[in-house]
């Protein structure tokens, strides 16, 4: 074939997918039906486990300069400021990223597309998929371009990235079953003053209304959301002047201008598969849900990664193809999860009556007092930065070593004396092998012999706090993920991991040895020497 992968959308799902493919080396080809990239902030958030996938590809620097980190959230109930919770920094020593970033879609799609045209690939733009045959051995996709012109693309494979209304998803058959909530939301993004524009979160719920005030990156600006009314449609013509405005004004807040007002209602589906024959669905195209706890572009983003390596063994020749199943029952849980999660939330949210006003009031109390025990915060951390998704009852998962499970994202351990992270490795995109103090010759030698690079790391505190055993084995996925946990380190075990599932890694073999260096190093091919295995402690 002579295109290996189409990707259908440039939005960040498309654009993270082909970016990704591109440091494993396929160029796919992505086209968007828009002329230009979105222009408007939608998804503000990005969480830690986004910033950990995007310092694989180099990404994340960019975006953390770019953006804001979230300092604190602050509740007004009828006009006066009950409660507020210190929220920067939660995840201190669970992440690189231990924060909640705010960056607007607009932007961190921008940062996205300068970051694929540095890889030499660029969107076709104006380019819309009208048809698609899914056949056994390939699919035919119907293009037409601005003008009118038609083109038949022959592909390998197809990713749907084409958003909630999803192309692909129609011509796969995949049905969206769920549900649109009544009330009208409206955003707003603002250029204001006022107490509560600060660069902190503000909810403010005052007689049945409520708005949240999200800070923006340059001096006064905020992003409103609210309720705009029950019923009617979120396409009619609608404006600020059709806000209620009662929680608005009940925190002060001076409205001096609006920059982009837009009005939509919130849905919940998730597709009954994520897979026809050789196409796929991702992000919106495969689940879409309310906007509670930003997790919709970032989950979107977590299902490219999880496809692009996958796609980039098997267009390789270094996997066999039933690789690709296991891309659906990854993914398609947590999306579940997350509808079924944000959906509670959100009945909570949204639901008139005089009981959910009760709970309205009471329910950010609660939130904002749980934020300051430690360790509510780490588990409200792990949660929404979405570095707790695990794929343990995956097909590729296997095994337990210590707290690690097969499927777990691999634990971060900070750098200690002045060494790199156990993620830095992660850059290069392979799959490799972590061991956190001593690997046998006989160990060595199965990676070499397998090309997988052995990475041989400190057993410190840090380590046994990230639930590492001494001296087990780790073999780590290309996107982070542990696949097979080995407490007895043990090259049969290895050797009969990937043999089972037919995956052949890259052919290049090195060891790094940094677990008793004070400065990062490569070390050429060779077999560490042999150690007893000392007791852990
Ligand atoms: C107001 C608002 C606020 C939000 N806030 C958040 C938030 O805080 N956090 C969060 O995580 N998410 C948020 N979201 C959701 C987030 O914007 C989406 O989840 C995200 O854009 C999904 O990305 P995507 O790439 O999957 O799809 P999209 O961004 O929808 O991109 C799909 C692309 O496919 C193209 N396309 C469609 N059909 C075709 C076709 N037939 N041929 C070619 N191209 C096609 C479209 O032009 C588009 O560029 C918000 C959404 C809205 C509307």
């Amino acid at each position: 074939m002579a295109t290996e992968v189409l990707i259908v959308g440039a939005g960040p799902t498309g654009l993270a997918l082909a970016l990704w493919l591109a440091h494993l080396g396929i160029r796919a080809r992505i086209v968007d039906k828009a002329l230009e990239p979105g222009t408007t902030s939608r998804a503000l958030v990005v969480h830690a486990r986004t910033l950990e996938l995007y310092q694989q590809v180099g990404l994340a620097g960019t975006l953390v300069e770019g953006g804001l980190e979230f300092i604190a959230i602050n509740v007004w109930v009828n006009g006066k400021r009950r409660g507020r919770a210190e929220v920067g920094r939660m995840g201190v020593g669970l992440s690189p990223f231990p924060f909640l970033l705010i960056h607007p879609q607009d932007e961190h799609e921008r940062a996205l597309i300068a970051a694929l045209e540095a890889e030499g690939v660029s969107v076709e733009r104006g380019t819309e998929l009208i048809g698609l045959e899914d056949g056994e051995r390939g699919v035919r996709a119907r293009l037409r371009r601005g003008g009118g012109a038609e083109e038949v693309c022959e592909a390998a494979w197809v990713a749907g990235c084409d958003g909630a209304h999803s192309a692909v998803r129609g011509a796969i058959g995949a049905g969206f079953p769920g549900g649109t909530y009544a009330p009208v939301f409206y955003v707003a993004d603002v250029e204001a003053a006022g107490e509560a524009i600060n660069g902190e979160l503000h909810v403010s719920i005052d007689r049945g209304d409520f708005v949240g005030v999200f800070p923006m990156k340059g001096k006064g600006r905020a992003r409103l959301i609210g309720i705009l009314r029950e019923g009617g449609d979120a396409g009619e013509e609608l404006g600020w002047d059709d806000v209620r405005k009662v929680a608005v004004a009940a925190t002060g807040i001076d409205v001096r201008r609006v920059n982009w007002f837009s009005t939509y209602r919130v849905h919940h589906r998730v597709a009954d598969r994520f897979r026809g024959r050789r196409a796929f669905l991702l992000g919106d195209a495969a689940h879409i849900h309310s906007p509670v706890g930003g997790q919709g572009m970032n989950t979107g983003i977590g299902d490219a990664v999880n496809l692009s390596w996958k796609l980039a063994m098997v267009v390789r020749g270094e996997a066999d193809e039933t690789l690709l199943d296991t891309y659906e029952p990854e993914r398609i849980a947590f999306a579940r999860r997350l509808v079924a999660t944000t959906d509670r939330i959100f009945q909570l949210v949204a639901r008139p009556g005089p009981l959910a006003d009760r709970a309205r009031t009471f329910a950010p109390l609660l939130v904002t007092t749980a934020f300051r025990l430690p360790a509510a915060r780490r588990y409200l951390f792990r949660v929404v930065s979405q570095i707790a998704i695990e794929y343990r009852a995956s097909a590729l998962s296997d095994g337990r070593a210590g707290a690690v499970h097969g499927g777990d994202r691999l634990p971060w351990v900070p750098p200690e004396s002045g060494e790199e992270d156990d993620f830095a490795p992660l850059a290069s995109l392979r799959w490799q092998v972590h061991v956190h103090g001593s690997a046998s010759p006989a160990l060595a030698r199965a990676c070499a012999s397998r090309g997988l690079p052995l990475h041989v790391l400190r057993f410190g505190p840090g380590a046994r706090r990230a639930g590492f055993a001494r001296n087990a084995l780790y073999l780590v996925r290309p996107d982070g993920y542990v696949a097979l946990a080995d407490p007895e380190a043990s090259p049969e075990r290895l050797e009969a991991y990937l043999e089972r599932r037919g995956l052949q890694p890259g052919p290049l073999a090195e060891v790094t040895d940094r677990s008793r260096t004070t400065a990062p190093s490569t070390a050429p091919l060779r077999a560490p020497p042999e150690s007893p295995a000392p007791p852990d402690t």
